[in-house]
Parts: structure tokens; C-alpha cells; sequence
């Protein structure tokens, strides 16, 4: 189906799964809050977001930053950005505010999740239930846990646009990553889901992947997801380890097998995982498994000792 078109000003720079995508809003004539982003791409990726950004600018100067929730590959460019325009203010979702002001890399999930993410300044907050002006519209921000339990999500009900970070993709949602450390979260995510029901969006801006506006299968498609996972919590146990693995090699694209290996070893979240749902497996055996699973689903390659990624 095609997409319906953006609200005007509104441009999305579709990323891969390493940099999330990056939504650039151009100020309206006479609007005073200026240019804005939301969400900046992963750290390894931070000279290219600046560039990309840059060049959907123009003469704008960047004025706000704005972030759906804090994992890595969503706010990697903060301090990037920050440091090509010392004048935007940096909005974050207030759960993590205090994380962000003292810099806690375990709590914001950089070091259980063996990510990198380069420390950033944050000057306000995106409080759910109020709005935020972008491109001359007004944009409502709703509180959106499940994959993140800080996450929010914006929507413009004009156009009937939503921006849904991981909270749904055409084909899923992210990792719920409450649930990685045994902390209930599945409601949240069907509450979530439920929620774009009701706002009944006509065209969705995913954090990854392309723009689309079959909302009814992608729920759906959610919906079946999230049942699976309820009926059968190992299963997204080892979802979660598996895209842990894929996205660190995403970032590092080849990898001796034997450094793979003692990264995952070295990785809190790996260990969490294994204990709660694996723990009938040697660990290195279970560690060993994911590297194998990755390649049979054709997501990695194994060349002379090396994991290739795919
Ligand atoms: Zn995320």
C-alpha cells in the first residue's frame, strides 16, 4: 500500500537496524521553535547522521533534539549533534532524566547490553499528555512502555501520523527488554498496542524500516507476536539474546568467532538471559548455539575463523 504523504516540513531519513531511522522537521514560516530531530542513529554511525542531517537542513540550524526513549541506536548521535549545534536543546523522555544528568550507562542499558552510547547533555523533558510543536503542527506525546518502560511516542492527529519507535514495526516490535531482566512487561506492550488502536493512525513512522500504513496487519502481526512470547517467555528470551548478537555485529560487520564469544561472555544481559531460561545449557554451549542459529537463519557467515555479517 503507499504511504500517504508526510505532514509538510516533515522529512523521515530511513536508516537501517544499527541507526535507527531520523525524522527531521523543517520550521513552519513564523514559527519560533525551529528546526528539530527525532531520534539520532547509533554512535558508529554519528558522522553520517550529522552529514544526513545537515543536508536535510540546509541553512536551518538544528534547534531541538528529541528522543522516543534512550537505547542505544536511538540517541547515539545526541552528543554529535550536539557538538555541530551547541545551541539545540536535547528533550528526552522524563523517566531517564536523572540517568542521563549523572550519566549512568547501566541504568540507560549501554553496559548490560554491550552498546556504545557517547555521553549527551539533556535540557527539558517530553512529558506525555502535553504536545510538542514540529513543522507548525502540534505533535501529542503519549507514554508508550513495553519495549522501553520510558518510551514515548508522538502523534499529529490532523494527518493522523504516528512516530512509533520500537513500540511497532510493519512486521513486530522490538526486544521488550523489561522482560530480560524478569521484570513483567507484556501487558505494557499489549496496552501499547492497544493504544495506537485507539488513536488510529493513517500512516506510521516505525523507528525502523520503512514508512507504512497497513496498521490493521501490523497490529495484528503484533498481537500474534506478543502471544507467543506470553504463552512462551523463553522464546523471547531467546529473541532478545539472538538480536544482541546480531546487532553487535552489525556494528562491528567482521569478527574473529572466538572474540564474538568472549564479548557475549563479558555482556551482563547474556548472562541474566541464561540463568532465567537457559540454564539447563552449559553457557558457552548456549552462547556457541546462538552464533549457529544466526547463521542457519542466513543473518551471519562463518569465513576461516570469522563471523561475517550478512
Ligand atoms: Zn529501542
Amino acid at each position: 500500500m503507499p504511504a500517504a504523504p508526510l505532514p509538510s516540513g516533515m522529512a523521515v531519513l530511513e536508516r537501517g537496524w544499527l541507526s535507527a531511522n531520523n525524522i527531521v522537521f523543517l520550521p513552519a514560516p513564523g514559527d519560533a521553535d525551529g528546526a528539530a530531530v527525532i531520534d539520532t542513529g547509533y554512535a558508529s554511525h554519528a558522522g553520517q547522521t550529522v552529514l544526513l542531517i545537515e543536508a536535510a537542513l540546509g541553512s536551518q540550524p538544528l534547534a531541538r533534539i528529541l528522543n522516543t526513549h534512550l537505547h542505544s541506536d536511538h540517541c547515539g548521535g545526541n552528543a554529535a549533534l550536539q557538538a555541530r549545534w551547541p545551541q539545540a536543546q536535547t528533550l528526552i523522555a522524563p523517566g531517564q532524566a536523572g540517568h542521563v544528568r549523572h550519566w549512568d550507562p547501566q541504568a540507560l542499558s549501554y553496559t548490560p547490553t554491550g552498546q556504545d552510547c557517547p555521553r549527551f547533555a539533556m535540557s527539558g523533558v517530553l512529558q506525555p499528555g502535553t504536545s510538542v510543536r514540529l513543522s507548525g503542527r502540534d505533535w501529542e506525546i503519549h507514554a508508550a512502555p513495553g519495549h522501553d518502560p520510558h518510551s514515548v511516542i508522538f502523534f499529529e492527529p490532523h494527518s493522523r501520523t504516528l512516530i512509533s519507535a520500537d513500540a511497532l514495526w510493519e512486521n513486530g516490535f522490538g526486544v521488550v527488554f523489561p522482560e530480560i531482566e524478569g521484570e513483567s512487561a507484556f501487558d505494557e506492550v499489549a496496552a501499547t498496542l492497544d493504544l495506537i488502536e485507539r488513536l488510529a493512525p493513517r500512516t506510521i513512522v516505525p523507528g525502523h524500516g520503512s514508512i507504512f500504513t497497513c496498521v490493521d496487519a501490523a497490529l495484528a502481526t503484533a498481537r500474534r507476536r506478543l502471544e507467543g512470547f506470553v504463552r512462551a517467555p523463553e522464546r523471547h528470551a531467546l529473541y532478545a539474546a539472538k538480536v544482541l548478537v546480531k546487532y553487535r555485529l552489525l556494528d562491528w560487520q567482521r569478527v574473529r568467532a572466538g572474540d564474538l564469544l568472549a564479548w557475549v561472555a563479558a555482556t551482563p544481559y547474556f548472562g541474566v538471559l541464561h540463568a532465567r531460561h537457559f540454564g539447563d545449557t552449559a553457557f558457552l554451549e548456549w552462547a556457541h548455539g546462538l552464533v549457529d542459529a544466526l547463521e542457519q537463519s542466513g543473518a551471519a557467515q562463518r569465513q576461516d575463523g570469522w563471523l561475517l555479517n550478512i
